[in-house]
């Protein structure tokens, strides 16, 4: 039996997650949790009987506890309920896809707790890296991507040589204003920037993807992930998403990862690496396909994924206001408090503003998130 935890179970990733539980009956979902949703929790209770269910907000976990006293699932809430959830003796692997830098916590709690993690959410590494690889190190734990790009890399390097390694190659489909130019993305909507053409997720990373912050947040994350210099990590735009990522090897050797857009096999290939099971779904047709083509990005229309360079070349608390200020800004775009184009001159603003101090131990990555977020809420 693979003994699993959730972290964000209602979510993209989470239901996907789930769906790989049920197809495979000898994973056994034992914690789950989420921020507010009730309702897909109870559901998600009564059908994989979990022993745990973590609720971030208090009254919503109320909630969730009168719905399923039935049950014998434990509900807790909050901060310690995520630990909680994070340390349960007796899982193998937590399954982080939660949004945001609220994963940091949790996931520093199950490595010390020996868990492998099967990491979806991104933000962690970019703030954390630093903190986070050392740590799976010294606990002997796996940090296992289900990013498809960073999934795609570490398939590539199965029974390679890291050292062998030249450069990563981190493909982008470019999102769905590709080919546009800043003046045209002046007066786009939210309801634009949520089509994602290839992939459907949540709306955060959709945003996100819409800016190039995305690719932004991978490169960073491969930095630390496969310890990797930045001038040894490319971004190339491949706008069909079938080729998921690549690795180029010192001999010149290019090996890539390709599939059908189904977030299902990355969370697949990380809860049983190192093998693979059968999954059903859609497989790539080349014939169908006819054509697989390459750009250049656009880094001075998108400049999310130059940001993010700057930001992961300076270190130190830079990634951490990187990623608050956008995140900060998303939500603002969520609630159509501001454009699409604003995005970028707060994460821009508040970058310069910032001084940085070199290799932060959690409390200050925390603080650095709150001053931003501070900063932000006084100017916006
Ligand atoms: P979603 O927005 O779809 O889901 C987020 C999950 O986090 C939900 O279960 C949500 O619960 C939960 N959550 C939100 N706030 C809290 C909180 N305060 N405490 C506990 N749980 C909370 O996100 P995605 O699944 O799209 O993304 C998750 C992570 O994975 C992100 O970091 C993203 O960048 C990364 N990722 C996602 C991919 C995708 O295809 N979706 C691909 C690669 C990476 P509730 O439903 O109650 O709000």
């Amino acid at each position: 039996m693979k003994k699993i935890a959730i972290l964000g179970s209602t979510g993209s990733i989470g239901t996907q997650t789930l769906e790989v539980a049920r197809a495979n009956q000898d994973i056994q979902v034992l914690g789950i949790s989420a921020g507010r949703n009730v309702q897909k929790l109870e559901e998600q209770v009564r059908e994989f009987h979990p022993r745990l269910v973590a609720v971030w907000e208090e009254e919503a976990a109320k909630e969730l506890q009168v719905r399923i006293q039935d049950t014998e699932t434990e509900v807790v809430s909050g901060m310690d309920g995520l630990l909680k959830l994070a340390a349960m003796p007796e899982t193998e692997i937590l399954v982080t896809a939660i949004v945001g830098m609220l994963g940091i916590r949790p996931t520093m709690e199950a490595i010390r707790a020996g868990k492998d993690i099967a990491l979806a959410n991104k933000e962690t590494l970019v703030t954390a890296g630093h903190l986070i690889m050392p740590m799976a190190e010294e606990y002997g734990v796996k940090i296992l991507p289900v990013d498809s790009e960073h999934s795609a890399i570490f398939q590539a390097l199965n029974g390679e040589h890291k050292e062998e390694v030249h450069k990563l190659l981190i493909t982008a489909s470019g999102g769905p204003f590709r080919g546009r130019k800043r003046e045209e993305l002046e007066h786009v909507t939210l309801e634009d920037t949520l089509k994602h053409p290839n992939w459907v997720m949540g709306q955060k990373i959709t945003v996100d993807s819409a800016t190039l912050v995305n690719k932004g947040l991978e490169v960073m994350e491969a930095r630390w992930l496969f310890g990797m210099d930045l001038d040894h990590i490319q971004v190339v735009v491949q706008p069909q998403s079938v080729i998921h990522s690549m690795i180029e090897f010192k001999d010149g050797g290019i090996m890539a990862q390709l599939g059908t857009p189904d977030m299902r096999l990355p969370i697949q290939y990380a809860l049983y690496y190192p093998h693979r099971r059968y999954l059903d779904g859609e497989r790539l047709d080349f014939a169908g396909l006819g054509q697989i083509t390459f750009e250049e990005p656009d880094m001075e229309t998108f400049l999310g994924l130059p940001m993010a360079i700057q930001a992961s070349k300076e270190g130190g608390t830079m990634p951490t206001v990187f990623n608050a200020a956008n995140e900060l800004a998303v939500k603002k775009f969520l609630h159509r408090e501001i454009g699409f184009l604003d995005i970028y001159e707060i994460i821009g603003q508040s970058m310069s503003r910032h001084t940085k101090s070199e290799d932060p131990n959690l409390e200050e990555i925390l603080a650095v998130e709150e001053e931003t977020y501070r900063w932000i809420e006084s100017r916006w």
